[in-house]
């Protein structure tokens, strides 16, 4: 690790990919002192009582104690879940049930609070749509986010990401943006990684004039030239390209490790360029587009980030949700589809029927529900590989001291670190002073490879919290040395399979593609059908599927 006060050295950059720099730290591990914590948010044992189903372990699940038949039943309460429920009441299919494992709705986008202070427990942004969202661009309108003035887009001012936005740590002060300046660099490298930065920002500039990276991606013109960047990862792309620059390389793993969950090693090179073809854009210092270097868009936040959204699509469900509910199996007869579920409170299977089913869980999950899952599912889940993510939410007594360079901003980034810094839930506040806060550190652990992606996943899933705290405020500390002595309580949150990583063949899938169009009786609702995860995507496929359901 490096010593604090300063930022990681060049050599430690060149050693990244996240194993490594995993191993690197766990020279400094410590238990924690003087601050409280543990696991939060999610029933690994629910989990596993699917598992068990699967094995005939839950044999509870062929003698139901209860029988209802309801007019739709949707099976998971993520964003998907909860906008399929959205578009079948819309449709005028009002006697819905949302079965859902966990307690509450939200799945990857669900909240918590520490010392009085919401703060996220996964998603925690949704970048200002683009005009081929529509259907979130209706949904911001109907919460009043957005409103369409003289046809232009105006958002509420609360709900955009407050200005400075984010900063990065290099070289023990801070910049801001998270792309690393070059003058930050040793001098030999500054004229070759600006070169690779200029490289890079025309290969995108050129790719984003062809309407290829929609959002959601299913809005997008497919190409053969596009098919041969998903046949490829991202690093290799970048290799024949002879875009090495450290500096540039470093930024570019960052960046598919936030959106995706694993390193350019994995991901597809469709999915590498998408990130920024699809958004912002990347913009090369010095570049006359009037841009900040990298990006700027609008985004939108909350204290407690897109759970805001999650428990706005969550209330007018009402009743119709019903939580603590693990769907063992789903059974498509004649004309009607049995969904079983096991509802933790009373400990017993309950049985429900419906005309209309929407499995809006990953699918993964999806293949092992069915008790006959199409060939497209079997073919479509063997082939992804799912991220493990962990996010520590830190309940601060005061303010951090700050270290020279650019203010305390809403995304607060280590260069070189194997995490993906912290954002502050206190920044959308508007109170006049720095106080007490949280903030959200956030590790993707899927690696550049599936070996370390398992060994990242064992690691978290077995491994006590307090090494994965120690772990968390020894790399924070380099920023923040006082961060150790102001911390009070650190909540983690652990995903054993959080993401589908957008591995090369992904975007271009056959099967992917198959289960997106209208099924029979069962439609698929989630992210995964996109091969990555963001709000958007969730949000369309949960609509496309309860448009369909109501339809059928
Ligand atoms: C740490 C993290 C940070 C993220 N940050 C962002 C961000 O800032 N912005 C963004 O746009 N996206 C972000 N994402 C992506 C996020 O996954 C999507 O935005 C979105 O929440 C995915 O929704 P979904 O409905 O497709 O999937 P999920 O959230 O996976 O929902 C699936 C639901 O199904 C339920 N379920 C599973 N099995 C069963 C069963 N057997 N019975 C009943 N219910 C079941 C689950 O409990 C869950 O509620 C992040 C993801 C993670 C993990």
């Amino acid at each position: 690790m490096s010593p604090v006060g300063r930022g990681p050295t060049r050599r430690s950059v060149l050693a990244a990919g996240s194993a490594a720099a995993l191993s690197m730290l766990s020279g400094c591990e410590r238990r924690t002192e003087g601050y409280e914590g543990g696991w939060v948010g999610a029933s690994a044992e629910r989990g596993h009582l699917l598992r068990g189903a699967a094995t005939g372990a839950a044999s509870a699940a062929s003698a139901p104690a209860s029988s209802r038949r309801v007019g739709a039943i949707v099976v998971g309460a993520g964003i998907a879940g909860l906008a399929a429920a959205r578009a079948l009441m819309r449709a005028g299919v009002d006697d819905v049930r949302v079965l859902e494992l966990e307690d509450a709705a939200g799945g990857n986008s669900r909240g918590h609070a520490l010392g009085g202070m919401r703060c996220p427990l996964g998603a925690h942004y949704l970048p200002t749509p683009g005009a081929s969202a529509v259907e979130v661009i209706e949904l911001l309108e109907q919460l009043g986010v957005r409103k369409t003035v003289h046809g232009r887009a105006e958002y509420d001012e609360r709900m955009l990401c407050h200005s400075p936005q984010e900063r990065l740590f290099i070289e023990g002060a801070w910049r801001e943006g998270l792309l690393p300046p070059v003058e930050a660099l040793v001098a030999g490298e500054r004229a070759a990684t600006l070169a690779a930065y200029r490289s890079f920002s025309a290969a995108v500039t050129e790719l984003g004039r062809a309407e290829a990276f929609e959002i959601p991606t299913a809005r997008s013109r497919w190409s053969p030239a596009l098919a041969a960047l998903d046949a490829t990862t991202f690093a290799a792309w970048l290799d024949a390209r002879g875009l090495q620059a450290p500096a540039l390389r470093w930024y570019l793993d960052y960046c598919c490790r936030d959106d995706y969950g694993a390193g350019a090693g994995q991901v597809s090179a469709w999915a590498g360029l998408h990130y920024f073809a699809s958004r912002h854009g990347f913009h090369a210092p010095g570049s006359d587009d009037g841009q900040p270097a990298d990006g700027g868009d609008g985004v939108l936040t909350w204290p407690e980030g897109n759970a805001w959204l999650a428990e706005r699509l969550a209330a007018p469900l009402g009743e119709r949700l019903l939580a603590g509910r693990v769907v063992l199996r789903v059974r498509e007869g004649r004309g009607e589809v049995d969904v079983d579920a096991w509802n933790v409170a009373t400990r017993a299977l309950e049985r429900w029927t419906a005309a209309r089913v929407v499995v809006a869980t990953p699918l993964f999950v999806a293949a092992r529900l069915l008790e006959s899952p199409p060939s497209a599912l079997r073919t479509a889940a063997a082939a992804m590989r799912h991220a493990p993510w962990l996010v520590a939410n830190l309940q601060l007594a005061e303010a951090l001291d700050d270290r020279p360079g650019a203010p305390p901003s809403w995304d607060n980034v280590p260069y070189g670190s194997p995490g993906l810094g912290y954002v502050d839930a206190m920044h959308q506040s508007t109170r006049p002073f720095a106080g007490p806060t949280v903030l959200t550190a956030y590790w993707a652990l899927g690696g550049n490879s599936a070996a370390e992606l398992e060994a990242g996943r064992a690691r978290l899933l077995h491994e006590d919290w307090r090494l994965w705290a120690g772990r968390i405020v020894a790399d924070l500390s380099v920023m923040h040395p006082d961060l150790a002595g102001k911390l009070r309580r650190a909540d983690l949150m652990r995903y054993g399979h959080a993401m589908s990583i957008p591995l090369p063949g992904a975007r271009s899938s056959a099967a992917l593609a198959a289960l997106a169009a209208p099924q029979p009786r069962v439609q698929f609702a989630h992210a995964d059908l996109s091969s990555y995860s963001v709000f958007e995507e969730a949000f369309f496929h949960g609509t496309r599927a309860g448009r369909a359901a109501a339809a059928a």
